[in-house]
């Protein structure tokens, strides 16, 4: 009788860990929610714990919290008052409920590039795309590393546009030691379900500015002026509304964050420490002064010192147990059909259509964002890695890497 191969144990010989993320926390405070008269958010307790633990981490006047991530970046665009054809310079590696709310409010996304090493807006890009119909600039912290915001203040002072600052992936990020989100004029977080804190669906924005934060809570209740009694709508607004259940789990969540954020970046700069000097592996870049927060960890691959092309490479790292992936991140943005085919409203884009831009996606080429999404490995991070697995990860990479060395 033939003895069967040993099956070969890969160098990462344990599954991903999992976090526990939700419980007792959760749990105490949907029991005293079920005893309410109404899960209403407006003055509902829950809703006013989850805005008073908000504002612990964020010290914003004005704080709406609302139906998701998407929402709170609608809501921002939505009290510039965009004119049809008015645009909003956007990076192109982002989530599509960062050019949502633009669309919706009939103004036009204008890409911008970034940069090689931290794949959040280009500044000097950025500048070369404003335009006199340019409003605002949208900064994605991407992955949780805050964007270069001393670059992009001073353009926005300069240009005089709005800064909103999407901090969907960047829960407890920080610029210069200060919290992102609350260094633009508008700060947007998403508690979608995989975020660094979530409750199924929800999110919350806020604002410093005087001239924005005041009118907030209308553009995500029907403008109503709930404030003020009324019903008496004076513009176009969705129901944006967060709820009660979502604000006790959310409120619960983010008494969290602080041990979530500080096990993630150690995760983050651990790989990165255990990576440095790997031939052929350009680790994310975090400026000096800065907290970059984790929601996933991305580096590049010099493709040219390998003898393999990269779906190789990640091949072989998966069978190597190292959880990576290439394809969440397939294409630019504007490489999307919604852009290339300009399918907005019915197969139309009436702002183009009526002669209020020019712009055409089919056009629109950001040299930069293409390498990275060419060469990048995307690896998960989460609160639950141990020193260990980070470990044994990092020499995996080492390990499969140096095979494919030319
Ligand atoms: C998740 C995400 C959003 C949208 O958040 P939702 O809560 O899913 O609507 C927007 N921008 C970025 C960068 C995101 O990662």
């Amino acid at each position: 009788m033939n003895n069967p191969t040993p099956p070969v144990r890969p160098l990462v010989d344990e599954p991903l860990p999992q976090p526990k993320r939700w419980g007792a926390a959760e749990l105490e405070r949907l029991t005293a929610m079920v005893d309410q008269p109404s899960l209403f958010y407006w003055k509902g307790p829950q809703t006013t714990a989850l805005v008073d633990e908000f504002r612990r981490h964020y010290p914003l006047k004005y704080v709406l919290p609302c139906s998701s991530g998407t929402a709170s970046l609608h809501v921002a665009v939505s009290a510039l008052r965009l004119r049809p054809g008015d645009e909003v310079i956007v990076p192109p590696i982002s989530d599509m409920g960062s050019y949502i709310g633009i669309l919706y409010q009939q103004g036009v996304p204008v890409f911008a590039d970034v940069d090689p090493r931290t794949y959040t807006l280009d500044p000097a890009d950025v500048r070369r795309r404003i335009t006199p119909k340019t409003r605002a600039i949208m900064a994605v912290h991407l992955a949780g590393n805050p964007c270069d915001l001393a670059a992009l203040t001073a353009i926005a002072r300069e240009h005089k546009l709005a800064l909103i600052e999407d901090c969907a992936q960047a829960w407890g990020a920080r610029w210069q030691g200060r919290p992102v989100g609350t260094i633009g004029d508008f700060g947007c977080f998403s508690l979608n379900d995989f975020k660094h804190i979530g409750c199924g669906d929800a999110g919350i924005m806020g604002s410093n500015n005087e001239r924005y934060g005041p009118g907030l809570n209308n553009w995500a209740d029907k403008d109503y002026g709930r404030a003020e009694g009324g019903r008496d709508p004076e513009t176009l607004a969705p129901n944006y509304r967060i709820s009660e259940p979502q604000s006790a789990v959310a409120a619960a969540q983010m008494k969290k964050l602080p041990d979530i954020i500080a096990r993630r970046n150690r995760a983050g700069e651990l790989l990165t420490a255990q990576l440095a000097g790997t031939p052929g592996v350009l680790t994310p870049l975090v400026q000096p002064g800065n907290t970059h927060s984790y929601w996933f960890y991305m580096l590049r691959l010099e493709l040219p010192r390998f003898a393999k092309p990269r779906a190789e490479l990640a091949a072989a790292l998966t069978a190597e147990g190292v959880a990576c992936s290439v394809l969440l991140l397939r294409k630019a943005a504007y490489r999307w059909a919604v852009f290339q085919n300009h399918d907005i409203f019915g197969g139309t884009w009436p702002v183009r259509d009526s002669g209020l831009t020019k712009m055409d996606y089919r056009k629109v080429s950001c040299p930069t964002t293409e390498a990275i999404l060419e060469d990048c490995l995307k690896l998960p991070i989460n609160e639950a890695m141990t020193e260990a697995y980070i470990g044994k990860v990092a020499h995996a990479i080492r390990t499969v890497l140096k095979r494919f060395e030319k």
